[in-house]
């Protein structure tokens, strides 16, 4: 799915067996890329825009938010950047629960499970390059990029914000209501303003952008 939103093109990559969501922002050659997951169609979707530089920002540190970040790494110039703490987590598979990641599926068709298996690595770890405690300020081109740490969903939990208009805010809200990411997620007024959110998984909430839907 591609959004264009303020000035910037999003396209929202599912995992397909969760729903989770990766999100690449097209940023004049190069891009960044919020929680790659092991889903195929990201490599295809960035060997279009074939960038020099990637910046991949974590908003936490479990499997299904972190899978795609070593195959990133194998093809392409990547800055991976993450809460401190979260930095200590994706290094260890107990922690990032890529160890336990097959349990999710325990109760979906044999046929699926075995697709699953094929797909993912139970030993899987990956590093960041850049951590921060608190609050990271980062300009990449021309985008604005706001990390904020949050006490919600897991201990390495960050929400993002880009240009001060769009907040990326992984699992710590993916529901449809806003007055709870404002009170539970976004501790700071100019996040609260922020009315595009998208989610870790789900639906983005996305009132002031166009969507195309030439992708599912
Ligand atoms: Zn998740």
């Amino acid at each position: 799915m591609n959004y264009f939103c303020n000035g910037l093109h999003i396209v929202c990559i599912k995992e397909q067996h969760i729903d989770q969501n990766c999100y690449l922002i097209c940023c004049g050659a190069d891009a960044v890329v919020i929680d790659p997951s092991y889903e195929p169609r990201i490599l295809e979707a960035l060997e279009q825009i074939a960038p020099q530089e990637i910046l991949i920002l974590l908003t936490h540190e479990h499997y299904d938010h972190i899978a795609g970040v070593n195959q990133l790494r194998q093809r392409w110039n990547c800055r991976v950047v993450c809460s401190q703490i979260c930095s200590g987590l994706i290094r260890s598979p107990k922690t990032n629960k890529a160890r336990f990641y097959d349990r999710l599926f325990i109760f979906r068709p044999i046929e699926e499970r075995r697709r699953i298996h094929k797909i993912i690595d139970p030993q899987y770890v990956c590093y960041a390059d850049q951590t921060f405690q608190n609050r990271l300020v980062l300009k990449f081109h021309e985008l604005e990029i706001h990390m904020q740490t949050v006490d919600v969903h897991s201990p390495g939990s960050v929400v993002i914000t880009i240009d001060h208009s769009l907040t990326f805010t992984g699992d710590g809200w993916l529901g449809d209501v806003i007055e709870h990411a404002g009170r539970k997620i976004l501790p700071d007024a100019q996040y609260r303003v922020n009315r595009i959110v998208f989610p870790g998984h789900g639906l983005p909430m996305i009132p002031e952008c166009n969507e195309e839907k030439n992708e599912s």
